[in-house]
């Protein structure tokens, strides 16, 4: 209720009705950004799957198709963009239970019976491509599947699946060295 002299103009009403949806829409956006913050605050990061060969694979991968993997340790490196944890946890239940629905790569490997799973490596805000150059440049590894697990790879690797020399070892940082 307006009264008397106070009343706005017609000109000041929509300035107001302006002034509202404008905060509205502030309100939507801050609200917006809030949600995006807490749903990045989720680890996001790259991170090292250890797995074991007990005899040598020919195996079909996705869209690479048949495949062939020498016996032996591997390092496979992946990345999520949140939910790391649950990402590596849902590769680990492919690997442990032998059954569900290959969707990546690696996936194929670790529902094999005859891959073993050899442990995982965190590393929250490690980028995929880094920690695969740096397995790469490990004296002794080779990268037997030409882009296995590269499909996205911006950093030219040969492959994110790498084949482990016999006598390798973790270091602090979760990268194997010999
Ligand atoms: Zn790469």
């Amino acid at each position: 209720m307006w009264v008397g002299a106070l009343a706005p103009t017609r000109t000041e009403r929509n300035s107001f009705a302006e002034a509202a949806k404008y905060n509205a829409v502030c309100y939507e956006r801050s609200r917006r950004m809030l949600i995006d913050g807490l749903i990045d605050m989720k680890p996001r990061g790259a991170y090292v799957l250890h797995l074991k060969l007990s005899r040598p694979l020919r195996l079909a991968v996705g869209s690479l198709g048949m495949v062939s993997f020498p016996a032996g340790f591997y390092a496979y490196v992946g990345s999520a963009r949140k939910g790391l944890a649950a990402r590596v946890a849902r590769h680990k239940r492919l690997a442990v239970r032998k059954s569900g629905n290959p969707h990546w790569h690696v996936d194929f490997l670790l529902v094999h019976p005859q891959a073993s799973w050899a442990g995982e490596t965190i590393l929250e805000d490690g980028v995929e491509c880094e920690v695969s150059k740096q397995i790469a440049s490990q004296q002794g590894v080779r990268a037997p599947v030409p882009g296995f697990g590269s499909s996205d790879c911006r950093l030219g690797c040969r492959a994110h699946l790498y084949l482990m020399p016999k006598n390798h070892a973790l270091n602090k940082g979760g990268i194997f060295s010999r």
